[in-house]
């Protein structure tokens, strides 16, 4: 047959576009700070994962120049070969130990670990058990395994003990994962009960806590520390991209989890170690968070801030408990609207639609910066409770 093998590609691009489901990038000027410039314009950045304005910290940028300049550009190697420099090693003994962990192991990027170390977990023979709202990550990771799966209703602690009795007789292990701090709505996954039924039930856990780590918990030591159940949690996953601002995913946990997700996960045996650079900057972010608390402090006041506001003129801003407040507005076309008009009045914060999440729940989905000041957050409120209004949201 006579095809055209590539007629697909702009088809379903097309397709896309129109839809209006197509990213559309905007492009930064500047560096992800409070105030960014994006397509020209400066505006309140309320959409970046730079929850503690962590990646222009004057010792992160001179933590990277520093190993740059000792160690070059790049590392020559993937870690198992010739690419583990003293410093990667240094990142993961430092990160062990604020973490509260008796070990711990650095991915090139969290989706990397995901993808890379849930695959060798489980296997045939075995059941995963997830989270119905889990990320996209984690989806994947699982889809890598030979196992049988099973879907929880969000956070509904009956349902999985439901899944956890049937399954505890049919199969060999039970690999409970979820989402620490889910994105979509900011909400907390109850690990303190989700750890109890896999005692119960002698299932293994697995939280990615990309939100929550550097986020919750004391000086933000991550989900494990915000209930205080370290020890209990099997695999804690989190990444440097996102309030640690750098990038790199992890692991804390013991030491035999360590040992064996760095002989057995695929995306870190074969893919390249981090430059210098990036661990360098990964070091400088966890003293940080180790010696300047006021981060943590000023992320969580503008938040409960931010978000009261939010409630008294009226939005609807969903079960949020963490810096990322969704304020939700029904339909994608209205939220896309308020996206748009938000930017040309100076701030920037993302529409989040179907099929994201419901078709009803259509929202802006803000994030929370410990660089804003008050006078960037009434400004941002007022934006909102004005266009709210225009929009008759509120
Ligand atoms: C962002 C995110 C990831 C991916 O982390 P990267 O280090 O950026 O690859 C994984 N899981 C969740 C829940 C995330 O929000």
């Amino acid at each position: 047959m006579k095809r055209n093998p590539t007629a697909f590609l702009k088809e379903e691009y097309e397709e896309l576009v129109k839809k209006n489901l197509d990213w559309r990038l905007r492009i930064l000027e500047s560096g992800s700070t409070p105030h960014s410039i994006v397509d020209g314009k400066e505006v309140i950045m309320l959409c970046s994962n730079n929850y503690l304005n962590l990646s222009n910290h004057p010792k992160l940028i001179q933590g990277a120049i520093d190993a740059a300049k000792k160690y070059g550009a790049g590392s020559g190697s993937v870690r198992a070969i010739a690419g583990t420099m003293k410093l990667h090693m240094e990142v993961e003994k430092r990160l062990a130990k604020f973490k509260g962990t008796e070990a711990a192991l650095v991915y090139q990027t969290g989706f990397a670990a995901n993808a890379g170390l849930i695959p060798q977990l489980a296997g045939k023979g075995d059941i995963t058990i997830s989270d119905e709202l889990n990320h996209g990550s984690i989806i994947d990771g699982v889809r890598l395994t030979k196992t049988d799966r099973a879907v929880y209703k969000h956070c509904d602690m009956g349902e999985l003990e439901k899944v956890l009795k049937e399954a505890d007789k049919k199969y060999r292990r039970i690999l409970i994962v979820t989402d620490g701090v889910f994105s979509m709505d900011g909400d907390i996954a109850p690990m303190d009960k989700i750890v109890k039924l896999a005692e119960e039930y002698g299932a293994m856990t697995y939280v990615d806590d990309a939100h929550g780590e550097g986020v919750i918990g004391p000086d933000g030591r991550g989900i494990g520390a915000h209930f205080g159940i370290e020890e209990k949690i099997d695999v804690e996953m989190g990444t440097f991209s996102k309030a640690y601002g750098v990038v790199g995913g992890l692991i804390a946990g013991s030491r035999d989890l360590i040992n064996f997700a760095y002989n057995k996960s695929r995306t870190w045996l074969l893919s390249g170690s981090h430059p210098p650079a990036v661990a360098g900057a990964q070091l400088a972010a966890i003293e940080v968070l180790e010696t300047e608390p006021e981060h943590v402090k000023r992320l969580w006041d503008n938040t409960k801030y931010f978000k009261k506001e939010l409630q008294n003129m009226g939005f609807d801003t969903g079960f949020s408990e963490t810096p990322i407040t969704p304020v939700i507005v029904g339909e994608s076309s209205k939220a896309k609207e308020l996206s748009d008009k938000l930017f040309e009045e100076g701030v920037f914060a993302l529409p989040i639609v179907y099929p994201m999440v419901a078709r009803d729940k259509a929202r802006i989905r803000t994030m929370m910066n410990a660089g804003l000041t008050k006078e960037d957050l009434d400004f941002a409120l007022e934006k909102f409770e004005k266009l709210g209004k225009q929009l008759k949201i509120i």
